[in-house]
């Protein structure tokens, strides 16, 4: 059993060698420096041995902890060691051949007999992968009394809809969803499959990974299929969000992924398209059922629908406190908006965890996001970056969000977001929650208005947003003059 893990911040690098070799047992903290996580991650042994410059010491390491054997594979991210050498514990026969494996499989999420929005979103995505390798789109659908949304599932681009229709999946439940979907993998051999990174996405696709033995890539970010081998390169950030790391999963089918809400885009529903609804009957034993629901207690907090929102006021560190965050939720109040933030400000008391944007928050794509005091770090910018126009406010005029904005107002914001509502309520532009139409006139307000702001007690002046175009800010290439 291991005893301790320790590392030694003097001598470490950062070079992540240690989180390439057990992503389970470390990350990289905020000053890139190595951090332990679970000292009972598979691979956690060989890391001493591994870190170039010995930075880490594991102590009473008598026995393995545990055995790594998924084929996903690494590609384009510069091992240290190639990672064919990478000592493979255990080689899983497949379930599913590749030879033998065809068309692209979409979970179909439901709550209370409505789809979620991300499968719909998996749909457009699965239809332009099976359209490269001329396959078809096939979802699965779980529930009790679902069967009509098998009709709206082929509208967003489905072939084939397989419909578990039965009174015991009321609710979801992990063990029979586990079971009904590997039958259908084990009998029908999908080539790719894919789910939300959502609660229930998170929970049900790893557990089918195990049974199917097949790899899963979580909370990828893009998926393509790479030309030459027709194999699905699976994107997500690594190593604390530093890299772009795409993974393959060349052995074993199907290709299974997670995807988080709002990044891919749901395409125009067709209520002509045809496609085939094939009604299975689950066969579930004693085992599979041994959960019994006797009540469902819905959380009573407000619930935030940050993938969903149209607009985002998003603060940071630079709010200041919680009582800061007031102001961001009159503006948001105002425009029907969604108020967010960033990790610190979580992590400061100032705002819930469930409001927080970012690779380890949400990922969300709204047509107008606001950052207010966030200085746009890698790991924030991963979840707000697809927003359709980026407004930041910040003191800084060389903070790293300015990069990825459109619109820039440099001043405290503590100035300018009661500034914004003020005019914006005295122009009579807020509270139209489903229609952004006002924009271009807001937009036009923007470029020709003229703002004092304050920055360290000096006065300044600028247009309140330099119109930036196509994210194309050079940080410093703007020059503040005082007055
Ligand atoms: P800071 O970086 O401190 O920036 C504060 C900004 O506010 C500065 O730019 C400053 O100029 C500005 N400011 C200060 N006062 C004012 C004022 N009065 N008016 C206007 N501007 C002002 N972060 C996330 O956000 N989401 C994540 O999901 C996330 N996941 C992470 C995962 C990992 C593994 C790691 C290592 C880190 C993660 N982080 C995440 C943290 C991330 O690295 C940053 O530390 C964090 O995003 C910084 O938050 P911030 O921008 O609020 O604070």
């Amino acid at each position: 059993m291991i005893m301790e893990v320790t590392i030694d911040r003097e001598l470490c690098i950062g070079c992540a060698i240690c989180v390439q070799q057990c992503p389970q047992g470390y990350e990289l903290d905020d000053e890139l420096k190595a951090v332990v996580i679970s000292t009972r991650a598979p691979g956690i042994m060989d890391t001493e041995e591994a870190c170039p410059v010995g930075a880490i010491a594991i102590t009473g390491k008598d026995t393995p902890v545990g055995v790594s054997h998924f084929q996903a594979k690494p590609v384009g991210l510069g091992f240290s060691r190639e990672p064919e050498e990478i000592p493979v514990l255990e080689k899983l026969e497949p379930v599913v051949r590749v030879d033998e494996s065809s068309d692209v499989w979409v979970f179909a999420e439901q709550r209370e007999g409505k789809l979620a929005k991300v499968p719909l979103q998996l749909m457009g995505r699965a239809r332009d992968l099976a359209n490269e390798g001329k396959q078809k789109v096939v979802a699965v659908l779980i529930g009790n009394n679902v069967k009509n949304l098998a009709k709206e599932l082929i509208g967003y681009q489905a072939d084939t809809v397989y419909v578990a229709d039965d009174e015991r999946l009321e609710h979801y439940q992990t063990v029979p969803y586990t079971t009904i979907i590997s039958q259908l993998i084990k009998k029908h051999k999908p080539n790719i499959f894919l789910y939300g990174a959502t609660f229930i996405g998170r929970d049900l696709a790893p557990r089918i990974a195990q049974r199917v033995k097949t790899g899963l890539t979580a909370d990828c970010t893009k998926l393509t299929i790479e030309e030459d081998t027709g194999l699905l390169d699976q994107t997500r950030p690594a190593f604390g969000g530093n890299i772009m790391a795409t993974i393959q999963t060349p052995d074993h089918r199907p290709q299974m992924a997670t995807v988080r809400p709002g990044i891919m885009k749901v395409k125009t529903f067709d209520p002509d398209r045809s496609g085939e609804i094939i009604q299975i009957s689950p066969d579930l034993r004693r085992d599979d059922l041994i959960a019994k629901i006797i009540e469902v207690a819905k959380d009573s907090r407000t619930k935030v629908n940050l993938e969903e929102a149209k607009i985002i006021i998003s603060g940071g560190r630079g709010v200041g406190s919680k009582e800061g965050f007031g102001i961001l939720e009159e503006l948001a109040e105002l425009l029907g908006a969604e108020v967010g933030g960033s990790r610190v400000a979580v992590e400061s008391g100032y705002i819930e965890q469930d409001h927080q944007v970012g690779q380890t928050g949400k990922t969300v794509a709204p047509e107008l996001y606001i950052a207010c005091g966030i200085s746009g770090s890698i790991q924030h910018r991963a979840g707000m970056s697809t927003s359709k126009i980026i407004v930041a406010i910040n003191k800084d005029p060389d903070a790293q969000i300015l990069t990825v904005s459109d619109y820039a107002i440099v001043g405290d914001l503590h100035e300018v977001v009661p500034l914004m509502t003020r005019e914006l309520k005295k122009r009579g532009l807020g509270g139209l929650e489903e229609d952004i139409s006002w924009f271009p006139k807001l937009e036009y307000w923007w470029r020709n208005r003229v703002w004092t702001v304050t920055i360290g007690g000096r006065r300044w002046w600028r247009g309140v947003c330099a119109m930036l175009g196509s994210r194309s800010y050079i940080p410093g290439s703007t020059r503040l003059r005082s007055v």
